[in-house]
């Protein structure tokens, strides 16, 4: 029998997991919010989902990443945290980068890295959280970019919108329909 290498099955998991971040991302789009999703996973399984609603609950903190770390730590132990790999569209902020180090969730796995994210939005905000943890003295495990492009396209697919938000600060929901 065929066995795929560790590394391998590992990769193939990342790429199953982030396609789904980047569905919940268009989740986000089609609730009027921005494109943003994130998951959580622990051994394997699927223990939380969640998108940006920063528009529709009219709150800056609530993004995808944010949400959710808020949500698994009020519900997992902190084995389960310390297991757990957070999934998300596009690489996390600074807010969400803090949230998931002080929940104690030791790997985030990321599509679109926030570079390319502040290129299609046009907010100069850009701190890659290796940065962050690199300059906390933290170490965790960043893997990504993963899927970049198809991320991507789903930012670009946002702001090409004639009538898009520029940048990344409006807090009024957003039409999901084409003009
Ligand atoms: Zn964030």
């Amino acid at each position: 029998m065929f066995l795929p290498e560790p590394d391998l099955v590992n990769e193939l998991l990342h790429v199953k997991h982030v396609e789904r971040a980047i569905e919940l991302s268009k989740m986000g789009v089609a609730t009027g919010n921005y494109p943003f999703g994130s998951l959580l996973v622990v051994d394997g399984l699927t223990v939380g989902e969640a998108w940006n609603t920063t528009a529709t609950d009219h709150d800056a903190t609530k993004h995808a990443e944010l949400s959710l770390v808020s949500r698994a730590t009020r519900e997992l132990s902190a084995e389960q945290l310390q297991r757990s790999i957070l999934y998300t569209s596009c690489e996390p902020c600074p807010m969400c980068t803090g949230a998931i180090y002080w929940a104690g969730i030791p790997t985030i796995v990321y599509a679109c890295p926030t570079r390319v994210l502040s290129e299609i939005s046009g907010d100069p905000f850009v701190l890659p959280c290796r940065e962050i943890y690199q300059q906390g003295g933290v170490t965790k495990s960043v893997v990504g970019p993963i899927l970049e492009e198809k991320a991507a396209k789903v930012l670009r697919d946002f702001w090409n919108k004639p009538n898009a938000p520029t940048g990344l600060r409006s807090l009024s929901p957003f039409s999901s329909e084409d003009p």
